[in-house]
C-alpha cells in the first residue's frame, strides 16, 4: 500500500489528534504517504481530501477536538454515499483509510471494506461505549475533566452544606460517573445500568447529614434522567436538603488529552497503519489488559466479531459494551457507616 487516509467522525474526543500525528509518523517510517479527509465521511464524498505533513501533524499531540474535523454524515449509511466517497479515493489514488470515531463510524469503515478499499477503526469517543475495547481514545481525559469540575464543587458544596447533583456524559454508558464517582469520592453514583429508589437517594443523603458529612455529591449519568428531572423526583421523594444541580456539559468533550490518551492513541494509531500495510482491513483496533488487540468489524460472533447481520439484514452488536459494576460496588461499600 503506497498511500492512505485518515478520518474523524461521530463526536469528537480528546486524543484523535494524537491518533493522526501516530498515523501519519508510522506511515511514513513505513514509507507510505498519508492524506487527511477533512469532516468525515462528509468531506470524503466531497472530496475535501489533502496530503498530511510534518507541519500540519505539528504540534497536535497535546490539542483536544481533532484538526480534521469532525462530522455526521447519514448518507454515508447509503450505497449511493459510499460509492461517491470512494470515487474521490480513487481519484487521489488513495489505497486504504483509517477511521477514528464510534460504532457508526466503524460500519463506514466496513462498507469501505467490502468496495474493495481496506479501513480500520479506532475508537474515538469520551464515553467509553465502544465494543471490542477496555478502553476509548479520550475517556481518560474526561474523567480527568470531570473529577477536576466535581473537586470544585465540593468546595462549595462544603462550604454551604449543599446536596449537589452533577450531570456527566456518558449517553447510555455509566463509566464516565462511575470513574469519575470513585475518584472524586462521590457519595452517590447513578448509571444506567443499575436500578436506584429515590427513597434509598433521599435516606442516604439524610443519614449522611446525620453522620456528621457536610456535603452530599451525587454523580449522576446522562443516560438515566436530567439533573433537573433527577432533583424533582428526589424531592417528590422527600429530600429537604439544600439541593443544586450542576450539568458538566460539552467540557467534557475538550481539553489537551492526558498521557494515558496520549499513548493509546499513539499505539492505536501506529497498529492501524501495521494492519493497513498488510493489507487488513475490516478491523477495529481496541485495547485489552493493556494489549492491542483486532477484531472483525462485521462477521460472526464465534469468530470475535464486533457485529452481526441478522437474517433481516440488521446490525446488531455481539457482546454490548458492559459498565464495570465492581465500582458501583466499591462506590456503596466506600460510603457506609460503621
Ligand atoms: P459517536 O459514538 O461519537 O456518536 P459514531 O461513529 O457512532 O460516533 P455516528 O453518527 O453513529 O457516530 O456515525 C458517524 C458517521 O459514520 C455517520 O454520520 C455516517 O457518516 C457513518 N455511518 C454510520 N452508520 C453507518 C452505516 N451503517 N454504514 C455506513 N456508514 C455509517
Amino acid at each position: 500500500m503506497k498511500r492512505i487516509a485518515v478520518l474523524t467522525s461521530g463526536g469528537d474526543a480528546p486524543g484523535m489528534n494524537a491518533a493522526i500525528r501516530a498515523v501519519f509518523k508510522k506511515a511514513v517510517a513505513e514509507g507510505i504517504e498519508v492524506y487527511g479527509i477533512n469532516h468525515g465521511y462528509a468531506g470524503m464524498v466531497a472530496g475535501d481530501i489533502f496530503p498530511l505533513d510534518f507541519k500540519a501533524v505539528g504540534d497536535t499531540v497535546r490539542r483536544g477536538g481533532t484538526f480534521l474535523y469532525s462530522a455526521r454524515y447519514p448518507e454515508f449509511a447509503e450505497l449511493e454515499g459510499q460509492l461517491k466517497g470512494i470515487e474521490q479515493l480513487k481519484k487521489k489514488g488513495i489505497e486504504g483509510v483509517v477511521v477514528i470515531g464510534g460504532d457508526g463510524s466503524y460500519h463506514g469503515a466496513m462498507r469501505l471494506t467490502e468496495h474493495g478499499y481496506p479501513a480500520v477503526g479506532l475508537p474515538g469517543t469520551i464515553d467509553n461505549d465502544i465494543v471490542g475495547t477496555d478502553y476509548t481514545i479520550g475517556f481518560d481525559t474526561a474523567v480527568t475533566t470531570v473529577v477536576e469540575a466535581v473537586d470544585k464543587i465540593r468546595d462549595t458544596s462544603t462550604s454551604h452544606h449543599r446536596t449537589f447533583i452533577v450531570e456527566v456524559m456518558g449517553r447510555g454508558a455509566g463509566d464516565i460517573a462511575l470513574w469519575s464517582g470513585i475518584a472524586s469520592g462521590a457519595d452517590e453514583i447513578i448509571i444506567p445500568e443499575k436500578d436506584f429508589k429515590f427513597e434509598d437517594v433521599v435516606k442516604n443523603i439524610q443519614e449522611g447529614y446525620e453522620n456528621g458529612r457536610n456535603h452530599h455529591i451525587i454523580i449522576l449519568a446522562e443516560g438515566v434522567m436530567s439533573g433537573a428531572e433527577f432533583a424533582e423526583k428526589l424531592k417528590e421523594a422527600g429530600d429537604r436538603s439544600d439541593l443544586r444541580v450542576s450539568v458538566l456539559g460539552h467540557i467534557q468533550r475538550g481539553g489537551s488529552p492526558t498521557v494515558r490518551d496520549r499513548v493509546l492513541a499513539s499505539r492505536m494509531g501506529a497498529r492501524a497503519v501495521e494492519l493497513l500495510r498488510d493489507g487488513i482491513g475490516g478491523v477495529a483496533v481496541g485495547i485489552h489488559n493493556e494489549e492491542l488487540v483486532e477484531s472483525p468489524i462485521l462477521g460472526k460472533e464465534e469468530e470475535g466479531a464486533l457485529f452481526s447481520l441478522t437474517e433481516k439484514g440488521e446490525i446488531v452488536v455481539n457482546n454490548p459494551h458492559k459498565a464495570d459494576l465492581n465500582l458501583y460496588n466499591l462506590n456503596v461499600d466506600l460510603n457506609k457507616f460503621e
